[in-house]
């Protein structure tokens, strides 16, 4: 009888090892991580290190251009020649003879002009003024000083985040970009300012040549397709830096333009967006608490819903603040597009995407095979 007594308790003892073994086996990773965690959580630079080797999953929003450094701004220019307006620190096309021009070649010899470049080209350093006392204002005028390069280095500006991003062991990113038809766009807003319902101006659009725009857009993404392929060296070899990372784009619109003006780049965007699967959604940019932007916001919420119901749809959200706009303004920016949209739009803010967001990232994720295999 004890040694039967004796039998039970060790083969409840085994099973008891072997759950517990099991349950560990289980989360083993789990626990190996959060023990590298806490040790990396010693100092900042260890807990840095962990940071940039985590899986990082989907970065779904970026503006590109504003994610590059300033310094690669400043090498593009020097290379194409450009100057810089030193009043407002402004790139300008060469005319490097004009009062206060210099050309961005100097640059390269003169460490203080280079400081100056940078501090303009991004937020480093920023200290408020008179002039300037935000920085929110400083932000968005950083755009518009480094536009005479940027606008045409989509393939060196998607090669470099794809090598940052990379490195930081992200999975996959959706890159705001521009993407319109700038030599239509007489044509274009003569025929949609003579139309007044919706319909009438989408059918005046395609009339002008709506089609033919995309054809040629679509063209142009895949030339830059391939120089990005290229550039990374991802054919012979796609363990490359840059290659493992699959990237989408989203179509920007920028909200602080007129009605007809958004209304043509939005039928634009959604036109591609349908036509092009590397294009997987489109975003309204620019500050959302500008007059044009806060007069206009249900009129541009009707556009997209209008043009844009049946393609994927992010928007900012976040953006306005008790003091920046007047209390009104903070009771429908989310809640109106989020009742009125498409069931795969979703409002995101600008550093925490929503889980909506996430959702709809695992299904443009699921769409298909990286971009490194499917070129
Ligand atoms: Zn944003």
């Amino acid at each position: 009888m004890r040694g039967r007594i004796v039998l039970a308790v060790i083969f409840l003892a085994a099973f008891i090892l072997l759950f517990r073994v099991t349950i560990l086996a289980g989360e083993f990773d789990a626990v190996v991580t959060a023990a590298q965690f806490e040790k990396a959580s010693e100092t900042h630079t260890t807990l840095r290190a962990f940071f940039r080797r985590m899986p990082k999953g989907g970065d779904l929003h970026t503006h590109l251009s504003g994610a590059v450094y300033a310094e690669r701004f400043i090498a593009w220019a020097a290379q194409e020649g450009l100057c810089v307006d030193l009043e407002n620190v402004v790139l300008a096309k060469p005319q490097c003879d004009r009062a206060g021009a210099r050309p961005l070649s100097d640059a390269m010899r003169e460490q203080k002009l280079y400081d100056r470049l940078v501090n303009a080209f991004s937020m480093r350093d920023f200290l408020p003024t008179p002039a300037v006392p935000t920085g929110h204002d400083e932000f968005f005028a950083v755009f518009d000083r480094f536009g005479a390069v940027s606008g045409s280095r989509l393939v060196d500006m998607t090669v470099d985040q794809l090598k940052l991003y990379d490195g930081e062991n992200v999975q996959y990113v959706e890159f705001m970009v521009s993407s319109w038809c700038p030599n239509d766009r007489e044509k274009f807003s003569s025929a949609v300012a003579g139309a007044s319902e919706d319909a009438a101006k989408l059918a005046a659009l395609e009339a002008s040549g709506l089609a033919e725009c995309v054809a040629g857009k679509r063209n142009d993404l895949a030339a830059a397709l391939g120089k990005i392929s290229a550039a990374l060296g991802c054919e012979a070899d796609n363990t490359q830096a840059g290659c493992r990372v699959t990237f989408r784009y989203i179509v920007q619109i920028y909200r602080d333009n007129t009605p007809d003006e958004v209304f043509i780049q939005t039928a634009t965007a959604a036109a591609l967006i349908r036509a092009e699967p590397r294009l997987v959604g489109l975003n309204l940019v620019g500050p959302e608490d500008y007059l044009v932007a806060r007069r206009d916001y249900t009129r541009q919420m009707e556009i997209v819903r209008f043009l844009a119901k049946d393609v994927p749809v992010a928007l900012h959200a976040g953006e306005l603040w008790l003091g920046l706009v007047p209390p009104p303004d903070l009771t429908f920016h989310i809640r109106q597009p989020s009742r009125s949209l498409a069931p795969g739009a979703s409002a995101t803010a600008s550093r925490s995407p929503s889980s909506a967001t996430r959702r709809a990232c695992s299904r443009r994720c699921a769409r298909g095979p990286s971009w490194s295999r499917s070129t």
